[in-house]
């Protein structure tokens, strides 16, 4: 019998509820996936084939199973998908729902959860890999509850349906500490939701820099820009591009040469880090300006300063002088592409000069979603993907994925994300054409046409050979740039 990592599976509330919880519990069989009117569970123990039976005879479907590799987490997952008490949605108590929705974000490791009120009633969507799905629709009395426990649970105040409120709740959920960050918005018919789910352990959520999808050559710029002890190193990429992750990758990667002393200025800290002294920026009052708070950092000392966004001239400024006082800069720029960051900082009125003594690493990068391994397929690339990704189509090993959709992937046919990047290292060419006022074309050109390194989407190209991403995602991600 196949065995499965339990915690690898999301089961989708329609196959939960071909199996009564408490037969599920019973027999201590997990429904997975139903397909071709052939059910799928997650058994152990001696019994299995015995409970797989039994089953079989309750439901009257055929029953297939697949041995959970740990007995404990197969308990432990029947409690999560049937909790006690709960079976059905109907007449369901707003606090049990609220646990069940959390539950059921964490299993499919969801960023954010929204809770949207309608003309009547509401409904209940979570980000996943960065898209938004919807999970569940709410009628009118369970959505003014679910508001009211949220609330509560938060703090806030529930007569106040007006303003804006922000809270955080921590509950403890079958024996995991989760914690959300509340946010309330009023809107035309009602209030809307926004948990996000945080993890407990940050250091462990630091991705480490070699886990986030670069490639070897990728990696090695990077690590070798990181090295310098001045000079800056600027990201570019849209919002939800995974700039802030390749952030603090690099910090952790910084931290971990120890003795080099770290300092943040962020709008606002989004994870906190050990061993980075990390200042948060208020630009709503303006107290504390992203401009004031890199002036009074600099008077600490410290050896690298990660910036969360060069906005303007003046930020620009101070950081080009950060570096050129001996200080590494890190920092993100809004720009859509690598070459696009080399004529950026000269467009917000910074000398030409200067930046080409400072700049050491400008890198643009996107994100990407990872094929579900548990229902990708490969196939051969049409004549039409081979000449726009310039992959030699005589070659008749290549193989490009496609992806189906399962019960373990939500029927998304995705699982996980990673990055695509291109970095261009200043050198005395990049250097000597910055000061010469070359436009982005001109750096494009040679970077990757005369000095042959990898453009976002040829860093594409070859996670589509190695099955790490799509064609699809890797036209998405990479439109904006060519
Ligand atoms: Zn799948």
């Amino acid at each position: 019998m196949k065995t499965i990592d339990i915690n690898k599976v999301v089961v989708p509330q329609p196959v939960l509820d071909l199996v009564p919880a408490a037969v599920a519990r019973r027999l201590k069989l997990l429904p997975l996936s139903i397909e071709n009117d052939l059910l799928l569970v997650a058994a152990s123990g001696e019994d299995a084939l015995d409970s797989v039976e039994q089953l079989e005879n309750i439901t009257g479907m055929a029953v297939d199973a697949v041995m959970a590799d740990n007995p404990d987490m197969l308990a432990k997952a029947l409690k999560r998908y049937y909790p006690d008490g709960l079976h059905s949605s109907r007449g369901e108590n707003a606090t049990l729902l609220f646990d069940r929705i959390v539950n059921r974000a964490m299993q499919l490791r969801a960023s954010d959860i929204h809770i949207s009120p309608h003309k009547s009633g509401g409904s209940v969507k979570m980000r996943i890999d960065g898209q938004m799905r919807k999970d569940l629709d709410l009628g009118e009395g369970i959505l003014t509850e679910l508001t009211s426990v949220i609330k509560i649970a938060a703090d806030l105040d529930i007569a106040e349906k007006r303003t804006p409120l922000d809270g955080n709740i921590n509950m403890n959920l079958l024996g995991d500490q989760v914690s959300l960050r509340v946010a309330t918005v009023p809107t035309v018919h009602g209030e809307h939701i926004t948990l996000r789910l945080l993890t407990q352990d940050d250091d462990q959520a630091l991705a480490a820099l070699n886990t986030i999808g670069m490639s070897d050559e990728h990696y090695a710029m990077l690590i070798q820009a990181l090295a310098d002890p001045n000079g800056i190193i600027l990201l570019s990429g849209p919002t939800g591009s995974g700039k802030t992750t390749t952030l603090y990758a690099a910090l952790r990667h910084l931290r971990g040469d120890g003795g080099r002393h770290l300092v943040s200025i962020e709008d606002p800290v989004e994870k906190p880090v050990s061993g980075v002294t990390q200042i948060k920026v208020d630009s709503d009052s303006g107290r504390v300006t992203f401009n004031k708070a890199l002036r009074s950092v600099l008077r600490h000392d410290p050896d690298v300063i990660m910036i969360g966004e060069i906005r303007d001239g003046e930020t620009g400024d101070i950081a080009i002088k950060s570096a050129l006082t001996g200080h590494l800069v890190l920092s993100t720029l809004h720009t859509n592409s690598a070459a696009g960051v080399l004529t950026r900082l000269v467009n917000l009125g910074i000398a030409p000069f200067l930046v080409a003594s400072t700049l050491r690493l400008a890198i643009a990068q996107r994100l990407v979603r990872t094929p579900c391994s548990h229902c990708i397929s490969f196939r051969c690339p049409t004549e039409a993907e081979c000449v726009e990704f310039g992959w030699d189509s005589a070659d008749s090993g290549l193989k490009v994925p496609d992806v189906h959709g399962c019960s373990f992937c939500g029927n998304t046919g995705y699982s996980g994300r990673l990055g695509l990047y291109e970095m261009i290292p200043v050198d005395r060419e990049i250097k000597k054409m910055i000061i010469s006022g070359a436009d982005e074309h001109d750096f494009s050109d040679y970077a990757y046409t005369r000095r042959g390194l990898a453009s976002l989407k040829a860093d594409g190209a070859g996670k589509i050979l190695q099955g790490r991403t799509t064609v699809e995602e890797v036209r998405a991600a990479a439109s904006s740039i060519f």
